[in-house]
């Protein structure tokens, strides 16, 4: 092997605390996995800036290389079906969370856990739509699959202006849907009309508790906050509505009632990107090729990091001075 140190980001466990710091790796520490593959790119996503932080109980094994996803190209495989060249993405597995992941130069991981490039994306674009942008899609394709369609009536997408909710506008727009944006921040308001929501929604009801049956407003949504924003959007859901629920950026509790359920026939459909069978990740990257054109990709991409500033970036995307995706540049 021609490079015998490379650089990767390592977080260590230090009493109650999360140390952050580059290291020099070679390709003897790495794990032994079937294929080693030199990353081009890998993003910050909600759970890597938790794990960076150490403000959530992301990380199980320690020292780890976090980085929950990351696209490039493989150098070898014991696997004949990744020859070396091909180029790879992979996101979820629990990748950065229990397996080493993409903050690394080189990564050695299960082939299984890889997808061959989308046909049509380069491995920045791969990762300017990353797990957060992935799993946007996947909330799209569950409102489909329960029979939402642009006629059915308008749709709410909730923490709009991250990168779940960025994707997720944008796909549905682009599909002819009439999208509404809950953003919480004014100065994102531009950003999200841009990706073509026709309305924002942010009354100061959003802090609020609902009451278990608001008025009828939306025949399908996609949740990212849960909490008391998940409980109003079921509550305010047409009857018959379908919600699809990602996220716990405004916590994991869900203090509603069943009486969307079973006064209003609302559907809540989970969404997991992680332990996704592969049978279902190459068709939601097809769609993604098609439904999410390379200028919404870099309106959603606002910054372009170095490993050396991925911590910085987490933290200010866990006090919300972020919008849409972050790329974390590690080659
Ligand atoms: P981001 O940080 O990019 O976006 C989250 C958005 O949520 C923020 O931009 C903000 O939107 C809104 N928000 C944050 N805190 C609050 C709050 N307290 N109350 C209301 N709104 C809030 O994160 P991602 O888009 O990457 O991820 C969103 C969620 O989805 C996370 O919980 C993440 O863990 C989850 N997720 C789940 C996956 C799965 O497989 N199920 C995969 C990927 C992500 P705004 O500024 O517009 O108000």
């Amino acid at each position: 092997m021609a490079q015998e140190h490379f650089q990767a980001l390592m977080l260590r466990e230090e009493g109650k605390a999360t140390k952050a710091q580059l290291e020099a790796l070679t390709f003897a520490d790495l794990p032994d996995n079937d294929t080693l593959v030199e990353v081009d790119y890998s993003t910050l996503n909600y759970k890597d800036a938790l794990a960076l932080t150490g403000k959530g109980k992301i990380v199980r094994t320690w020292p780890m290389v976090p980085g929950i996803d990351f696209a490039g190209t493989v150098v070898e495989s014991r696997n004949p079906a990744y020859t070396p060249g091909t180029k790879v993405v992979l996101t979820g597995w629990s990748v950065g969370e229990k397996y080493w992941g993409g903050y690394s130069r080189f990564q050695r991981v299960k082939s299984e856990w890889l997808v061959p490039l989308p046909n049509g994306f380069t491995t920045r674009q791969a990762m300017m739509v990353g797990t957060a942008g992935f799993t946007g899609m996947l909330c799209v394709l569950a409102l489909e699959r329960a029979g939402v369609t642009p006629s059915s009536g308008p749709i709410l997408v909730t923490g709009a202006a991250g990168g779940v909710g960025s994707v997720a506008v944008a796909v549905l727009s682009r599909l002819g849907y009439n999208v509404s944006a809950l953003t919480g921040d004014p100065t994102k308001e531009a950003y999200v009309k841009e990706l073509g929501a026709s309305a924002v929604v942010n009354g100061p009801e959003w802090a609020e508790s609902a009451r278990p049956l608001e008025s009828q407003k939306w025949s399908g949504a996609i949740d990212t906050v849960g909490s008391k924003v998940l409980a109003r959007v079921l509550a305010e859901m047409d009857y018959n509505g379908v919600v699809a629920a990602c996220g716990l950026a405004g916590g994991a509790d869900l203090p509603t009632t069943v009486m969307p359920f079973i006064l209003r026939a609302v559907k809540l459909v989970g969404v997991d990107s992680v332990m996704l069978p592969s049978k279902d990740r190459i068709p939601a990257w097809e769609r993604l090729v098609k439904d999410l054109p390379g200028d919404v990709l870099e309106k959603i991409t606002s910054r372009v990091v170095p490993l050396s500033e991925a911590l910085q970036a987490a933290e200010d995307m866990l006090a919300g001075n972020l919008q849409g995706r972050v790329l974390v540049s590690v080659n």
